[in-house]
């Protein structure tokens, strides 16, 4: 099913294929009405996607994606609003990227100890605004050209089990952390691909104490006062999304829902539109998204 409302997408200002204004060229051709670019941790760029949206007749929905950790797991956390707190988001972010833009680093170096390619990170930082965190895309992406192979396989050396693959490290929030720091900066927090978190849990820890740890999580979430869970997402299978809805009636939470499209090079298997919100879903979220937090 292809949705006409994609809350979760991603631009070059992050590690999707396309900028920001292809994104939105796509999202008209495509037939979407309303869309949110939620790059990972940034700000940047809020007002421009904004604009640009506006001048294509698109909703724009203001958007981020955070990184964080727990259970040493990768979880992330996605803001929404009309009306971000551009500063306050910027500050609360400041060691996430910095540890990004550390691990890029790192990654190289490891990358070089194999001796597959030695390359400094400052042959990829002329490809990337400084104020933007550098993703393992990034790398990826100049890698392949020098390399001569696809930055899908470039990408393979950073990825989990890849020769060059370096964790989060302490910078990384924990998942509480996020829903806070959007809260502060007038959003709404939702928890990103929960079939995704899933998976990655139980890899690690095994089926058992996997399911235990997601159970935690969604506790820690519903504590924090999380706002919103994504139900439809590719990512989710059936039985997840019957999961994710009856834990959004339990916890009165926003259902929310995105395809995580990066473009067809960094993720050929999903299109835009293939997860999403129907429009009736899509007004309730709105509706809620437009009493601003702090007005
Ligand atoms: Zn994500």
């Amino acid at each position: 099913m292809r949705y006409q409302y994609d809350m979760q997408t991603h631009s070059d200002f992050s590690d999707g294929d396309y900028a920001v204004k292809d994104v939105i060229k796509l999202a008209k051709k495509n037939g979407l009405r309303a869309i949110s670019i939620t790059d990972h941790n940034t700000w940047y760029g809020l007002k421009l996607k904004e604009r640009l949206a506006r001048a294509a007749n698109i909703l724009n929905v203001q958007g981020v994606e955070i990184s964080t950790k727990i259970f040493d797991t990768e979880v992330h956390i996605l803001g929404y609003s009309l009306n971000l707190d551009e500063h306050i988001l910027k500050l609360g972010l400041t060691e996430t990227v910095n540890g990004y833009n550390q691990r890029a680093k790192m990654m190289l170096e490891k990358l070089a100890a194999t001796k597959i390619i030695n390359l400094k990170i400052s042959a990829i930082k002329k490809s990337k605004n400084s104020l933007l965190p550098m993703t393992k895309y990034d790398l990826a992406k100049t890698i392949a050209k020098r390399l001569k192979i696809t930055p899908k396989q470039a990408l393979a050396y950073f990825n989990s089990g890849g020769v060059a693959q370096v964790p989060y490290g302490d910078w990384a929030m924990l998942p509480s952390a996020a829903v806070k720091l959007i809260h502060q900066a007038n959003g709404y927090a939702s928890l990103a691909h929960p079939g995704e978190t899933l998976e990655k849990l139980v890899k690690r820890f095994g089926q058992t104490i996997g399911e235990k740890k997601f159970k935690l999580l969604i506790s820690e979430l519903s504590k924090s006062k999380i706002d919103a869970i994504e139900v439809y997402s590719p990512k989710n299978n059936l039985e997840m999304r019957n999961r994710c809805k009856e834990l959004a009636v339990k916890h009165h939470w926003l259902i929310t829902g995105g395809s995580d499209w990066h473009g067809e090079h960094h993720h050929p298997e999903i299109a835009m539109g293939d997860g999403g919100l129907n429009e009736h879903n899509f007004k309730t979220f709105i509706k809620t998204i437009k009493k601003n937090r702090r007005p």
